[in-house]
């Protein structure tokens, strides 16, 4: 049992770690598929970074060219409108560019004539600039150009200009200032946040003026790849935006991110190698299933940990039964193997008690009544047995357990009836009535190795105690291997009785009875036998109390009465001696219409002179004299005479005597028994007595007849004090159909 119950404790552990493990592997491996099959929706999200990065690069370098165009505007706070053109130079001259700002390389102020005053000093003659045209004849305030070679250093540069207007509004000239291109390459080299980007920038007419690969500068490029042909340069310098799949100039595929932007209609690019989202789409993957991995080992061993409080507390919990706080069973059992264990040589007494139909209690009282009952109970069990050193525990319901060391059976035994004397007394004013059953077992053995276990004990006591069944009138049994053979006899009996009455291994003997005046036999009792294939010979005193707690006593009375019926008929018939045959009637009939009813259906299949039975009635306790008395009126009306068979052994009085109108009484075997001396003489006061008895009964006018009449003395006694019959083995044990066939013939 013990066993039994870590080791479910145990499984459940291993289930719980399973069922983890389990619901680890079943989230880890959705995990991994969704993101696997749901690459599209990372890619999505790859995209939109992307994109989001290019736009904000886009911003950034819009920001640092307005930057130069509002320096450039914020060169004009003087009227140069008044001035002319040397004034304007001079002007110009008194600008130290670095004072404006770090990455103009030089300042110009051009007129109409393409004439431009630089801040250097020099004055160029230019040719048709667009950005001059866009003031001159588009009428535009500000403008930037695209980059072109400068005629005055041969270097790339960016032009920021800014119109200079009459007072009537027209276009006078142009103020700008040049920006070498290298410079602005640097700006946006440090803009980039990893090493796999790749940022260039196409200008309006297609080509590139920011490119990684200086040979790629001022040129258009369309890629070779067929698929990817469409997204040329030029396709990409008149698109708005957008984020494509295509090859770089080194034919690798690349994620494109493009963009115009704002301040210049230029065309940002950002291409990021493919391989590039593969290893981020990976890391993300990685980092998830190890977060989900972690999360889970957590939840793991936070679901271990408190099934580990839970196992615990749940241990406790069960060690005390709460509403007796008495051990529960199982923990009485271990508590009780430790004293074993403790004491290895000693004796030991096992009590397992429940009230006696304690369901029906529940039932009827309900069950805060029933559960004050065994409170009540317990208190009783605590008090005896506080100073015992007993484990007491309680299982199932109304079951109680008491184990105890004990020095001497008889001396526990002593203490246990008291105990149940004062237990029946103190019922006796408690509000439920109760009748408590025990059964008990012994642990006798000096031979450690021979001691039984308490579950062997347990069971030994409760096999005790359910062969009481439903006996009021013993509170206990105590279990002995006797016992298990009687109850295993008795289960083998009850499990044959049925086949046995249809196989005919019932049969009827038959016992004289001796009129003590003419010394002949007047009669004879029918004495049922069970003679069985396997067990042999089975007595009466063996199946009659079973058959009458089982109630199959009624089916074999009336059994014995059709042998006893048949048996008379066909002596008459063939006109044999014939005597009274008295036939018992079981304490189990307890309807006298439907006895005799019963009774007369059977008499009447056969031709017997009706004075030729008699029915032996019998004392019972639960029974009024009202229905004994029934029972002999209906016999006597169908001409039957009515023995009190075993007068005097059980609770009858001599009231009965004038209330029940029986003819005969018949005294039991242990009047006699009880009057014998050893030398085998009637002792005086019994003799007396007995004489008195036979007296009165003439007085009432009823036959006398005593049973188990075993010695020439009891006969001449019986004699003596005028009894009328005797039967007993001084005479004749009970004989089988024949031999006393042949016992009334004289043969
Ligand atoms: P009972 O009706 O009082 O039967 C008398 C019993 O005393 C018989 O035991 C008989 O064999 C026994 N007996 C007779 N003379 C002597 C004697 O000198 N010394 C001793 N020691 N015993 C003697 P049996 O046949 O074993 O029956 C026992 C009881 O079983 C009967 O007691 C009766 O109560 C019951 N019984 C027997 N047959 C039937 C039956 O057919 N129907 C019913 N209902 N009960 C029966
Ligand atoms: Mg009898
Ligand atoms: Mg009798």
């Amino acid at each position: 049992m013990k066993k039994g119950f870590i080791d479910s404790q145990k499984l459940k552990i291993s289930f719980s770690i399973l069922n983890s493990l389990v619901i680890l592997l079943v989230v880890s491996t959705l995990s991994f598929f969704f993101l696997k099959y749901d690459k599209n929706l990372m890619e999505d999200f790859y995209k939109e970074n992307c994109t989001n990065l290019t736009n904000g690069y886009a911003q950034t370098i819009d920001a640092f060219l307005f930057n130069y165009t509002d320096t450039v505007n914020a060169l004009t706070p003087f009227d140069i409108a008044d001035l002319d053109e040397k004034q304007i130079h001079k002007r110009l001259l008194s600008y130290p560019k670095e004072k404006i700002n770090q990455d103009f390389e030089c300042i110009y102020y051009i007129n109409r004539d393409n004439k431009a005053y630089a801040s250097d000093g020099s004055i160029l003659e230019l040719s048709s600039y667009s950005f001059i045209n866009e003031i001159f004849f588009e009428g535009k305030t500000y403008t930037i150009s695209d980059p072109f070679i400068s005629p005055r250093t041969g270097n790339y540069i960016i032009v920021f200009a800014k119109g200079i207007f009459n007072k009537d509004g027209a276009p006078r000239g142009v103020l700008c200032a040049s920006v070498n291109l290298q410079t602005f390459h640097h700006k946006i080299a440090n803009l980039k946040s990893t090493e796999s980007e790749t940022i260039s920038i196409i200008d309006t007419t297609g080509s590139f003026i920011l490119h990684p690969k200086a040979d790629m500068m001022f040129k258009k490029y369309t890629p070779a790849d067929e698929e990817f042909s469409k997204y040329s340069t030029d396709y990409l310098s008149r698109s708005q935006s957008g984020c494509i799949e295509t090859v770089n100039f080194n034919n690798e595929r690349v994620t494109l991110v493009y963009q115009t932007m704002e301040a210049t209609g230029w065309t940002l690019c950002v291409s990021v190698a493919r391989n590039n989202f593969d290893s981020f789409y990976y890391d993300f993957l990685k980092k998830l299933i190890l977060i989900t991995v972690i999360t889970m080992i957590v939840l793991l061993g936070i679901e271990i940990y408190i099934m580990d409080v839970f196992q615990k507390k749940q241990l406790l919990a069960t060690n005390f039964d709460p509403l007796t706080n008495f051990y529960s069973r199982v923990h009485f059992e271990k508590e009780s193997e430790k004293v074993i264990k403790h004491y290895p040589n000693s004796k030991f007494m096992l009590i397992e008690c429940d009230i006696h139909g304690f369901k029906f209690i529940n039932q009827n009282y309900g069950v805060e009544p029933a559960n004050k009952l065994l409170i009540f109970i317990a208190d009783k069990i605590r008090n005896f047995t506080k100073d015992m050193n007993a484990c007491v525990g309680r299982g199932f319901a109304d079951h109680f357990y008491i184990f105890c060391k004990i020095d001497s059976v008889h001396a526990s035994m002593k203490v246990f009836k008291e105990y149940c004397a004062q237990l029946n007394n103190d019922i006796k004013n408690y509000e439920i009535p109760c009748f408590m059953k025990y059964g008990i077992a012994f642990s006798m053995t000096k031979d450690k190795e021979k001691n039984v276990s308490i579950t062997e004990l347990i069971g030994q006591a409760s096999f005790a105690k359910s062969t009481l069944k439903d006996n009021l009138i013993n509170q206990y049994a105590i279990y002995n291997s006797k016992l298990l053979e009687k109850v295993n006899r008795e289960r083998y009996i009850e499990t044959h009785m049925e086949q046995a009455l249809q196989n005919n291994e019932f049969f009827v003997m038959y016992q004289p009875k001796i009129d003590l005046h003419s010394d002949s036999i007047v009669g004879a009792e029918a004495l049922v036998r069970w003679y069985n294939p396997e067990q042999g010979l089975i007595t009466p005193d063996e199946f009659i109390p079973l058959f009458e707690r089982n109630g199959f006593i009624k089916k074999l009375d009336f059994f014995v009465y059709d042998k006893v019926f048949h048996f008379l008929d066909s002596q008459v018939r063939n006109n044999r001696r014939v005597v009274t045959i008295s036939v018992n009637m079981s304490r189990n009939h307890s309807k006298p219409e439907k006895f005799v009813h019963d009774f007369m259906n059977l008499f009447k299949n056969y031709s017997i002179p009706r004075n030729l039975i008699e029915v032996e009635l019998i004392e019972r306790s639960f029974m009024n004299e009202n229905t004994l008395k029934e029972f002999t009126e209906l016999l006597h009306k169908e001409g039957f005479t009515v023995a009190m068979d075993d007068f005097g052994s059980g609770e009858s009085s001599l009231n009965m005597l004038t209330q029940i109108p029986v003819d005969v009484l018949k005294f039991d075997r242990t009047f006699l028994l009880s009057s014998t001396t050893e030398n085998g003489i009637i002792d005086q006061t019994s003799a007396n007595f007995l004489e008195t008895l036979i007296k009165l009964s003439k007085t009432l006018n009823k036959q006398t007849i005593f049973e188990g009449v075993e010695t020439e003395s009891q006969r001449d006694f019986l004699k003596s004090i005028n009894c009328d019959q005797v039967q007993g083995f001084f005479y004749s044990k009970p004989l089988t159909e024949s031999d006393f066939t042949k016992l009334m013939e004289g043969k």
